[in-house]
C-alpha cells in the first residue's frame, strides 16, 4: 500500500489559530495546479525506484536540483532524469533557427506512449489537504484526477479524503467531488458556537455545518471525519459539551478532536504576544480532554489515536499509514514525503515553490533518518495509537527498562503482550512521557 498527499495551500481567510501553510491571495491557484501536476510527473519515476530500492546514492548529481539538494538523495525523484537519457551533445541555443509557432505539428494524445500499468505505483490512499482543497475548481480538481491516474494505479478500494470547510460544500461542487471518485469528507467543524466560530475567524456559520452534511449525504457521500477544537476559553465546560453532542448527533464514524494551541506566527500567538489574549488554561484543556474520553466511547466511538475516535474500525486509512510508518508521498507547498529511510519536505511558499517546479527542480529538503531517528519516530507515533508500542525497542537500553517500569507502577503506561500502551493518566501527559522514552 502507498498513500499520496497532495496540499492545497489556499484559504478564503486565516482562521486566528492556523499555522499550517496557506495563503489567501488565490490568483495563482490554477498555476499551482498546473505545477503540483509537474511536481507528480517529476517524483513519480523515482517513487517507483524509491520503492523498489530504497535510496540511490549520487543519483541526485545528475538531476538539475542538485544545487538545493544533499548528496545520497533519495528516492521520490526520478531515478532516469530526462537528459541523463539523451545520447546527444548539448545544443547550443544561439546556433539554433528560431521557431515558427504555426509550422510546429500539435501534440496527439492518442501518439504519446502509454505507461505501463503494470508498472505504475499503486495507490490505496489519496488525502488532499490544506489549506482548503474544497477550493479547488472543476477543471483544476480534473486536471489533478487525469496526472494521477495516468502515474499510478489507484486501487478499486482506494480511500480518498479530501479535506473541506462547510460552506464550501455545495450541490455542485459535491457532484463534482463525486465524479471525481473522492469517497471520503474531511470537514473542518471546529465548533458549533456562533461566539467560538467567530473567535477563531472561521468562514462558517453553526448552519452551515448542518446543511453541509445533509448535502454531501444527498450528494451520496457516507463517509465523513469532522474536525473540533476543545479548550476554546469559556466560562465553563458547556459548550464543549454542546459541542461533542452535536457532532455526535450528525450521525458520522469519525471525529477528530484538537486542543487549541497558540503557535506564534498566528494570530492568536500575536495576541498573546502582546498580551491582549491568555494562553489557553492547561488544567481547563485536561478536563475538556477527559470529557472527551468520557463521551465519545459511550457513544460507541473507539479511541484508536489520542486525537482520533472512529466508530465501528472506520479508521481514517491515511493517518494510520502514517501513523505505522509506511511510506508516502507529498506534493504541493509544504507536503512532506517519507520512503522508510529519508523524510523530505516541501518549501513552504507557493512563490518560490511554482518557481523551482517552473524550473524542473524539486523544491524540497532532505532528512535521510539515523536508527535513532527511526526508533524516536517509531516511540512517538505509536504510542498514541492503540496499537502501541513493541517493548523490543527498548531491549538493549536498561536505562529505559526501568523508565518503562517506572511509568507503568506511576500508572501512565500498562504492558501487554510485550507491548506498551498510554493509560487514560498517560494521555493526559503523553507528550511529557514521551519524552521520556525516546532515546
Ligand atoms: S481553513 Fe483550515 S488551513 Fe485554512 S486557515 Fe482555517 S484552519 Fe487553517
Amino acid at each position: 500500500m502507498s498513500a499520496l498527499y497532495i496540499h492545497i495551500p489556499f484559504c478564503t481567510q486565516a482562521c486566528y489559530y492556523c499555522d499550517f501553510h496557506f495563503s489567501t491571495n488565490l490568483s495563482q491557484k490554477g498555476l499551482l495546479v498546473d505545477c503540483i501536476c509537474k511536481e507528480l510527473e517529476m517524483r513519480v519515476g523515482g517513487w517507483r525506484g524509491g520503492e523498489a530500492e530504497g535510496l540511490r546514492g549520487g543519483e541526485m548529481e545528475r538531476w538539475r536540483g542538485e544545487q538545493i539538494y544533499k548528496k545520497n538523495m533519495p528516492i521520490y525523484l526520478p531515478t532516469l532524469p530526462p537528459f541523463s537519457l539523451s545520447p546527444f551533445p548539448p545544443l547550443n541555443p544561439s546556433t539554433l533557427p528560431p521557431l515558427n509557432p504555426s509550422t510546429l505539428l500539435p501534440l496527439n494524445p492518442s501518439t504519446l506512449l502509454p505507461l505501463n500499468p503494470s508498472t505504475l505505483p499503486s495507490l490505496s490512499s489519496l488525502y488532499f489537504g490544506g489549506g482548503t482543497p474544497s477550493l479547488l475548481g472543476a477543471g483544476e480538481l480534473h486536471q489533478i484526477f487525469q496526472t494521477i491516474h495516468r502515474l499510478f494505479e489507484v486501487e478499486k478500494e482506494a480511500e480518498i479524503t479530501l479535506e473541506a470547510n462547510p460552506n464550501d460544500l455545495t450541490a455542485e461542487k459535491l457532484a463534482l467531488f463525486r465524479e471525481v471518485g473522492i469517497n471520503r469528507l474531511s470537514i473542518g467543524i471546529q465548533s458549533f458556537h456562533e461566539p467560538h466560530l467567530k473567535m477563531l475567524n472561521r468562514n462558517h456559520n453553526r448552519e452551515d455545518s448542518f446543511a453541509c452534511l445533509e448535502r454531501s449525504r444527498q450528494a451520496g457521500f457516507e463517509k465523513f471525519t469532522l474536525d473540533l477544537i476543545y479548550g476554546i476559553p469559556a466560562p465553563s465546560h458547556d459548550i464543549w459539551a454542546e459541542d461533542m453532542r452535536l457532532a455526535v448527533g450528525m450521525g458520522v464514524n469519525h471525529i477528530s478532536a484538537y486542543a487549541l494551541t497558540i503557535e506564534q506566527k498566528t494570530v492568536f500567538g500575536q495576541w498573546v504576544g502582546k498580551g491582549k489574549m491568555e494562553m489557553p488554561n492547561e488544567n481547563f484543556q485536561a478536563e475538556q480532554m477527559e470529557m472527551l474520553m468520557d463521551f465519545l466511547p459511550a457513544q460507541g466511538f473507539e479511541q484508536y489515536e489520542i486525537s482520533n475516535f472512529a466508530k465501528n474500525e472506520a479508521y481514517s486509512r491515511h493517518n494510520t499509514h502514517y501513523w505505522k510508518k509506511g511510506a508516502y508521498l507529498g506534493v504541493g507547498p509544504s507536503a512532506h514525503s517519507y520512503n522508510g529511510q529519508a523524510r523530505q519536505w516541501n518549501v513552504s511558499n507557493n512563490a518560490l515553490y511554482i518557481k523551482q517546479i517552473q524550473a524542473d527542480i524539486l523544491p524540497a529538503e532532505t532528512e535521510i533518518l539515523s536508527e535513532t531517528d527511526h526508533q524516536n519516530e517509531y516511540i512517538l507515533t505509536s504510542l498514541r495509537t492503540k496499537w502501541g508500542c513493541d517493548v523490543q525497542i527498548f531491549a538493549d537500553s536498561p536505562t529505559h527498562q526501568r523508565t518503562l517500569e517506572r511509568l507503568v507502577e506511576q500508572g501512565f503506561l500498562t504492558m501487554e503482550n510485550n507491548f506498551v500502551y498510554l493509560t487514560r493518566a498517560g494521555k493526559l501527559l503523553a507528550d511529557a512521557i514521551t519524552e521520556k522514552l525516546l532515546f
